[in-house]
């Protein structure tokens, strides 16, 4: 078994093992693989070990991995989780299952108007600044119900529920805090009517506090891949 394999064997425990003390079912959490900054090889290496989700946030990286993986492996979902910018829609339209990162009506009608008619609606969360950062991603609370039902006239998009990075927090009670935010905003649209299934939050460092708030998706990179060279942010 490769270290690859390895490790997510162990994350896999991990994510069951915070389902059974956070009275969650069994496998309602969903792993996503974040591959940004490793190269296809270790993406192979994962498949292998039985993971077809993988998530990436850089677009040029990203096609070029999807390219290169498609002929063997024609059944992987990839997800966009970086920051989204308006040149890049079409390109992200075009080759991936989901959007994690949608933060604005003008990228949600881009993608709308871009996404190639062969391909299924692409499935979407918004991204909420739970914490409130200046200068961080994501829409402030007040304004995602407006962005949600604006998004749920477009027939190319589904909206499937939120996403969220919340700063970094000293303890666990901390980072419980900036999920249960979350969960609340997605229950309350829940409650005004709309279907929505998919909670993204929780990564290396926070995954077991948002499993205990809901989430329904964590995105895993550094637990299963190893530490990232530095690279610069887009
Ligand atoms: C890089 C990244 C992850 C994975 O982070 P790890 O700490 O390596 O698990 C998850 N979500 C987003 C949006 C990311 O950019």
């Amino acid at each position: 078994m490769s270290c690859i394999a390895d490790a997510l064997t162990h994350v896999r425990q991990q994510i069951l093992m915070a389902e059974q003390q956070f009275n969650r079912q069994p496998h309602s959490v969903q792993l996503l693989a974040v591959s940004k900054t490793h190269p296809p090889d270790a993406v192979i290496q994962a498949i292998q070990a039985g993971q077809l989700c993988f998530g990436e946030n850089y677009v040029q990286e990203a096609v070029d991995k999807i390219q290169i993986l498609r002929a063997d492996h024609p059944q992987l979902e990839w997800h966009f989780i970086g920051a989204l910018q308006s040149n890049k829609t079409r390109v992200v339209a075009e080759h991936f299952h989901w959007v994690h990162t949608l933060d604005s009506l003008k990228n949600a009608e881009r993608l709308n108007q871009q996404r190639p008619a062969n391909l299924p609606a692409l499935q979407v969360c918004i991204q909420v600044n739970i914490s409130a950062e200046p200068q961080k991603a994501g829409i402030s609370v007040d304004d995602v119900p407006t962005l949600a039902r604006a998004i749920q006239t477009l027939p190319r998009l589904q909206l499937r529920g939120l996403m969220a990075i919340p700063a970094p927090a000293p303890d666990f009670a901390t980072q419980r805090q900036s999920f249960r935010q979350l969960r609340e905003i997605f229950e309350q649209l829940q409650a005004q009517g709309m279907s929505l299934d998919t909670l993204s939050m929780g990564m290396t460092d926070d995954m077991q506090a948002a499993i205990a708030e809901g989430a329904t998706l964590v995105r895993i990179g550094t637990a299963i891949f190893g530490a990232r060279a530095k690279k610069i942010e887009a």
